[in-house]
């Protein structure tokens, strides 16, 4: 609400300005910390390393401080200084329609395509599935290992919204981040668990990434068929033997609407979070 002038934060055209970028000298600090990116993970934020994580965060009061350490820096408002600490990179899950409305009227030039760090270092794949902007851009122009082989690279606006829509319609999930606070750089189309953004959240329930502003409901023309229930990436939806129709899971679904891809009857629908009684305020 703060970012956003009372909106979406990530509507908000300031964010990805070459104001904030000159502000915070972001195309020196992006190249060091993109230069060393493979690096990353395996450094200590704050004296711990994130080897172990997972074994780390169960231990009752350890856990506890490494969890509230990692959120404090994700969700820092400092100005960005330490290109090696994950410090103010937190994002907010979108579905098509506000990613549309980020490349259509947001996103700063150039807009490019390159390849997700996170499947890479996950799987050893590379899929060309991060949409970048701005300085960002720039900076991987200087990196060939980030640059997709075979698609087309730099992108106009047009293109940019049809490789998301593809992406979207695949499945993956997307997501918008700061990176770092202030400056709005990446439109990503996510994969769990691969995604480093997205994992901590839904294996830990570490804030590092925020739900959409959204959540998905059925409506009346659902025939039951369950495609929908095997589509969502989160597991937010169950057949219900009572009614012989799908049903979402309220406090599970991220918003992202990708059920919405697989559903033959065009039945399910997303309703903002906050005319959501029991969703309001509950990210
Ligand atoms: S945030 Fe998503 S698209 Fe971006 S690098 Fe990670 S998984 Fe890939
Ligand atoms: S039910 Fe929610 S989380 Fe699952 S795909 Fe639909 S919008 Fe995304
Ligand atoms: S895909 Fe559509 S019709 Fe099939 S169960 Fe889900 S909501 Fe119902």
């Amino acid at each position: 609400m703060k970012h956003g002038a009372g909106g979406k934060w990530y509507l908000n055209a300031r964010h990805y300005s070459e104001e904030i970028a000159r502000k915070h000298n972001l195309r020196e600090f992006l190249l060091e910390q993109y230069k060393n990116f493979e690096q990353l993970p395996v450094r200590r934020v704050a004296g711990i390393s994130p080897v172990g994580l997972g074994y780390k965060l169960r231990i009752p009061l350890i856990g506890r401080i490494v969890k509230a350490t990692a959120e404090r820096l994700l969700a820092s408002r400092r100005p960005p200084s330490n290109p090696f600490k994950p410090e103010g990179h937190i994002g907010q899950v979108v579905p098509l329609e506000d990613a549309i409305a980020i490349l259509e009227t947001c996103a700063a030039e150039p807009i490019i395509q390159k390849n997700c760090m996170c499947r890479y270092m996950s799987r050893g794949v590379k899929e060309a599935c991060c949409i970048n902007f701005g300085v960002m851009s720039e900076i991987i122009d200087r990196l060939p290992r980030f640059i997709p082989e075979k698609e087309k690279y730099h992108l106009s606006r047009a293109e940019a919204v049809a490789r998301f829509r593809e992406f979207n319609r695949r499945g993956y999930i997307g997501t918008i981040w700061f990176g770092p606070y202030p400056y709005i750089n990446n439109l990503c189309s996510c994969a769990s668990p691969e995604c480093a953004g997205l994992r901590p959240r839904v294996d830990y329930g570490i804030m590092s990434i925020y739900k959409a502003e959204y959540a998905a409901g059925v409506g009346a023309g659902c025939t039951g068929c369950r495609a929908c229930v095997s589509a969502c990436p989160f597991g937010a939806v169950e057949f219900d033997e009572s009614t012989g129709r799908a049903r979402v899971r309220a406090e599970d679904c991220f918003g992202c609407g990708v059920c919405r891809h697989a559903c033959p009857s065009n039945a399910l629908h997303l309703e903002p979070r906050d005319q959501l009684p029991a969703l309001a305020g509950r990210y």
